[in-house]
């Protein structure tokens, strides 16, 4: 395969490309669907992040609380707040809007806050799931993918037992 078309562009492998945006976004890191432990859907049809449906979490701080809609993009940071005001550096609370169970810890954040866990299934599985650390503003707050996640605490030895394993 060559690096150029015919008409001299750049090939970029894998990355699949929207109708008309004028910006790329690889399926692949698009999450589809996500649930809270108690397995209700956190995918809401009402938020739309350049054209796929986001994610809609309920956040608490202190007395406040209000919802935030997650762009389903992994690597994107984007995110909108409704009736709640958060500026850089604050630790929220995340919760199912449906239940109110606080979402699970998956790990510490390296920023001292928690990995906080999404489920990519309806059982709670720690094993299929994506992660978002609940410091506003961190570099960890946008979604994570499963493999992403495994890879930065295995890399810290938080994850045990799998080295020379695999
Ligand atoms: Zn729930
Ligand atoms: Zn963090």
């Amino acid at each position: 395969m060559t690096r150029f078309n015919s008409k001299g562009m750049w090939r970029i492998p894998s990355v699949k490309k929207k109708k008309k945006g004028d910006q790329t976004i690889d399926e692949d890191m698009v999450i589809k669907q996500c649930y809270c432990p108690n397995g209700h859907d956190l995918i809401n049809n009402k938020v739309n992040v350049r054209g796929y449906k986001g994610i809609l979490l309920k956040v608490k701080k202190g007395k406040d609380e209000g919802l935030m809609a997650l762009s389903p993009i992994c690597g994107d940071k984007s995110k909108y707040t409704i009736d709640i005001d958060l500026s850089e550096g604050e630790i929220i609370e995340l919760l199912c809007p449906d239940c109110n169970v606080p979402l699970p810890v998956y790990a510490p954040c390296d920023c001292g806050a928690d990995m906080i866990t999404l489920f990519c299934d309806k059982h709670g599985n720690f094993c299929n799931c994506i992660g978002i650390c609940n410091r506003v503003g961190c570099s960890h707050s946008e979604i994570k993918k499963g493999s992403d996640l495994f890879n930065i605490y295995r890399r810290r030895g938080e994850i045990r037992g799998t080295e020379g394993y695999l």
